[in-house]
C-alpha cells in the first residue's frame, strides 16, 4: 500500500465528495502503521460539526491498494516523461489533420478552483480548441440557467445555508439531502425544533421525506405541472405578495395568465398529487413570515429541467421570497465544486468569472490576463452530451483529455458513449484510480487527490473554502496541475502555467474581477482568517456577500424576472411495451460513479451493488421476491439490479442508484434545449425476473 507522510499534525481542510464541502481535520499516526484519522471541523457552517459515512471513511482513499502511481502507456507502465512526451506527440498529429478542434478536453465537478481554471485555460490557450465542458453540465445546469435568467446571476444557495433554520417553511423538490448530504438535514431539524414545517416534492418517500411534515409524491417528470398547480393555488387563494411583485419584478402578468389553466384538478390527474396535499403545501408557503423553495437534481435532470426550476422562482417571487434575509430560492448543488466547477472556464460557454464566452468584453479582458488577443481566444463549443455524442465522427474531436469524471459510468445512453470513447485516436484520463472510462484510456495519468494537495472549493453557498494538504502524496502520482503544465511546455513552451495553486489562485482572481463571480478580493489568507469568504468579492477590504439579492438582482434593471412556462410531458413516456417509469438517484453509502466510494470496504459493506425498488404490488404482479435478481429492460440497453421491495415508491415507478455501471445504459440523453441536460430522471422501462 501507499505509505503517507504527514505534513502537519491535525491539518484542518475538507471533505473530498459533495458540495456541502463539511470540514475535516486529518492526523496521519506514524506510529500505527501510517493510519489516518478523520474528524468532523466545527468551524464550518455547512457541515455544522458533523461528517456523513463517506466523509468518516474518506481516509482510507489516501491507502487505497487501488490506487495508480505510474502513467500507464496502452496498459504498460512508463514514465511521466514518455507518458508526456507521447500525449503532446499524439496532440501534435491529431491538430494537424484535423485542427485545433479535434482535441477535446472534459472536465470535472470536484476539480478545485485552480484546476478548473487552468484546464479552459489550458484548453483554449495551448490546445486553441472551443471543445470544453465538463460533468457538472449532468449535474445543476438547469438551475444555473434557469436562476440566471430570473436573477442575472447562478449561485446555488444565494444566502447562507444557516438562514434555512430560522425559515418557518423549507420546500425542497427533488432533493434526498438525507442521503446524499445528511449534515444539511441539521440545519432544516433545526428549523422544525423551531416550529417551522418541511415539505419535501419526491416521487418516493425517501430518508428525506420521511422527516417532512408534509410529502408530495408526483409523477415523475410532472414536478413542472406541481410547480404551476402550487402557482395557481398561491394566486387564487390572494397569496401572492403584491408588494414585492410591483417593487422587486417584471413580468408576473403573463405567468398570472398562464398560471390561470393549471387548476388543481388539472394538475392532479398528470402529477398524481392529489388537490388537498397540494392546497396544504400553499398554505405552509403562504402562511410562512420567512420561506426557501429549494430544487435538487430530481427537479431539474429533464429535458424540461430549465423551465421546471423557473416554474419554482416563479412560485418563489409570487410569494416575495427570493432576496429577503431569511427566505429564498436556492439549489441544492451536487458535486464538491459543482459550484466553483462552473465558474472558471471548463464550460463550453463561459470564461472565467462567470462570464460568457461570446462577450466581447469579457474576451478582452480575460484575453488580457493571458496575454493574448481576444480574437485567438475560440467561440463557445458543445455541451458535455453533445461533445461526448460527436467524438470520433466526421467533424467532430479525434481526441480527449479527460479529469476528474467518469462518463462510462455517469453519461446517459452509456453504452453509446462508450463506443464513442473506443473510436477515438487517443484518449487520456488523469484519476487516481483505474475508473471505468480510465480502462478504455490509451494513456492513464495518476493524479494526486484531496488531502495530498492544496487549493480552493467553492461549497453550495457560494462560499470559498481551502482545502490545505494534509499528506505527501504518494511517488509516482502528480497533480493535474503539474500535468497541465507538463502538457503546455511540450505544446508550446508555454509560460503561464505554474504548479502552485496559490499562484494559480492568484491568476484566477484577476481573471474573475469584474466578471459575475468576482473572486478579487478573495485570498489564501482571508480564507483561512474567516473560515470562507462569499463571492462576489471585489476588493480585499469587501466582506464578501453572503445575500447577494438583499437590495437589488442581477439583472440591468436590478428587478427579478418572471419566466412564463408551460408544462409538458417526459421525452419518453410508458406504453404497453415500457410499462414503467424508471427514475435514480444516490445513496448515503456511495457518491456519483462509485469510483471512489466504491472502493472503500465500509461502504461497499454498506451497499455492495445495484438495486431495484419497486412497489410491493408491482412485486406480487411481476412475483418477485426481495433479494431477487431483476432485468430492468429499456430503449436503449438494458441492467441487472436486486430486487428491493418497498411501499414507498409508487407501483409506477422503479428506482435505481447511479453509482455503478449499467443503469445509465438505459437514461435517456434528450437534452433540455436551454441548458442541454439529460433526461436523467425519468425513461420508460420494463422489468423482468432474471433468468
Ligand atoms: Fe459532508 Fe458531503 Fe462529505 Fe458527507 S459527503 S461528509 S455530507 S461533504
Amino acid at each position: 500500500l501507499p505509505t503517507r507522510t504527514p505534513v502537519k499534525a491535525g491539518t484542518a481542510t475538507h471533505c473530498p465528495y459533495c458540495a456541502l464541502q463539511c470540514g475535516m481535520n486529518v492526523t496521519v499516526d506514524d506510529t500505527v502503521g501510517k493510519t489516518i484519522t478523520i474528524t468532523p471541523r466545527e468551524d464550518i457552517p455547512a457541515g455544522a460539526g458533523g461528517l456523513c459515512q463517506k466523509g468518516w471513511t474518506a481516509g482510507e482513499l489516501l491507502t487505497s491498494g487501488e490506487r495508480l502511481t505510474t502513467p500507464l502507456l496502452y496498459g504498460r507502465a512508463a514514465g511521466w516523461d514518455e507518458a508526456l512526451d507521447f500525449v503532446a506527440g499524439r496532440i501534435r498529429a491529431v491538430q494537424e489533420e484535423h485542427g485545433p478542434n479535434g482535441v477535446a478536453v472534459f472536465g470535472g465537478g470536484g476539480l478545485t478552483n485552480e484546476k478548473a481554471y487552468q484546464l479552459g485555460k489550458f484548453a483554449r490557450m495551448v490546445l486553441g480548441t472551443s471543445q470544453i465542458d465538463y460533468n457538472g453540465r449532468f449535474c445543476m445546469s438547469s438551475a444555473a440557467a434557469a436562476t440566471n435568467r430570473a436573477f442575472g446571476m447562478d449561485r446555488g444557495l444565494p444566502f447562507p445555508i444557516t438562514d434555512l433554520a430560522r425559515a418557518d417553511a423549507v420546500v425542497l423538490a427533488g432533493g434526498n439531502v438525507a442521503e446524499t448530504m445528511p449534515p444539511f438535514v441539521r440545519h432544516l431539524t433545526a428549523m422544525r425544533e423551531r416550529g417551522g414545517r418541511l415539505v419535501v416534492i419526491d416521487p418516493r418517500v425517501t430518508a428525506t421525506a420521511r422527516q417532512a411534515d408534509l410529502h408530495l409524491q408526483p409523477t415523475p417528470g410532472t414536478d413542472l405541472a406541481l410547480a404551476l398547480g402550487l402557482l395557481h393555488i398561491v394566486i387564487t387563494e390572494g397569496r401572492v405578495d403584491e408588494d414585492y411583485v410591483a417593487a422587486r419584478t417584471s413580468g408576473f402578468d403573463a405567468v398570472r395568465t398562464s398560471a390561470a389553466a393549471w387548476w388543481p384538478e388539472r394538475v392532479e390527474r398528470i402529477t398524481g398529487v392529489p388537490v388537498a396535499r397540494m392546497r396544504a403545501a400553499a398554505a405552509i408557503l403562504g402562511d410562512a413570515d420567512r420561506a426557501a423553495i429549494l430544487t435538487g437534481r430530481g427537479a431539474e435532470q429533464h429535458a424540461k429541467g430549465t423551465d421546471t426550476v423557473s416554474a419554482f422562482i416563479n412560485l418563489a417571487l409570487a410569494l416575495g421570497l427570493p432576496g429577503r434575509e431569511g427566505s429564498g430560492y436556492g439549489c441544492v448543488t451536487g458535486q464538491g465544486n459543482g459550484q466553483g466547477g462552473r465558474e472558471h472556464g471548463q464550460k463550453a460557454d463561459q470564461l472565467p468569472g462567470y462570464r460568457r464566452i461570446d462577450d466581447p468584453a469579457a474576451r478582452a479582458h480575460v484575453a488580457a490576463v493571458w496575454g493574448i488577443e481576444p480574437e485567438d481566444l475560440p467561440g463557445p463549443g458543445r455541451s458535455a452530451y453533445e461533445l461526448l455524442d460527436a467524438l470520433g465522427t466526421d467533424g467532430g474531436p479525434r481526441a480527449l483529455l479527460l479529469f476528474g469524471s467518469n462518463p462510462v459510468v455517469s453519461a446517459p445512453r452509456a453504452g453509446h458513449i462508450a463506443g464513442r470513447l473506443g473510436s477515438l485516436d487517443l484518449l487520456v484520463v488523469s484519476d487516481l484510480v483505474l475508473s471505468e472510462t480510465a480502462a478504455l484510456a490509451d494513456v492513464v495519468l495518476p493524479t494526486t487527490q484531496w488531502a495530498e494537495e492544496g487549493g480552493t472549493m467553492t461549497n453550495l453557498e457560494g462560499r470559498v473554502l481551502l482545502r490545505r494538504q494534509a499528506v505527501a502524496p504518494p511517488s509516482g502520482a502528480r497533480s493535474d496541475l503539474e500535468i497541465l503544465r507538463g502538457l503546455a511546455v511540450r505544446l508550446r513552451g508555454a509560460e503561464g502555467f505554474p504548479t502552485d495553486p496559490r499562484e494559480v489562485f492568484d491568476e484566477l482572481r484577476r481573471a474573475s474581477a469584474g466578471g459575475i463571480a468576482d473572486y478579487a478580493g478573495i485570498t489564501y489568507e482571508r480564507i483561512a482568517a474567516e473560515t470562507g469568504v462569499f463571492w462576489p468579492c471585489p476588493a480585499e477590504d469587501h466582506p464578501g456577500t453572503p445575500r447577494p439579492f438583499l437590495d437589488r438582482f442581477a439583472t440591468p434593471d436590478g428587478r427579478a424576472r418572471f419566466v412564463p412556462v408551460e408544462h409538458r410531458p417526459p421525452e419518453e413516456d410508458i406504453d404497453h411495451e415500457y410499462p414503467l417509469y424508471l427514475t435514480t438517484g444516490r445513496v448515503l453509502a456511495h457518491y456519483q460513479s462509485g469510483a471512489q466510494t466504491r472502493r472503500i470496504p465500509a461502504l461497499n459493506a454498506a451497499v455492495p451493488g445495484p438495486f431495484v425498488e419497486l412497489h410491493p404490488d408491482l412485486a406480487e404482479r411481476l412475483r418477485v421476491s426481495p433479494g431477487e435478481t431483476l432485468r430492468v429492460v429499456g430503449r436503449r440497453g438494458e441492467t441487472e439490479g436486486v430486487a428491493r421491495i418497498s411501499p414507498g415508491i409508487r407501483p409506477d415507478t422503479v428506482f435505481m442508484p447511479f453509482h455503478w455501471p449499467g443503469v445509465n445504459l438505459l437514461t435517456n440523453p434528450a437534452l433540455d434545449p436551454v441548458s442541454r441536460m439529460p433526461e436523467f430522471k425519468v425513461c420508460a422501462v420494463r422489468v423482468e425476473r432474471a433468468g
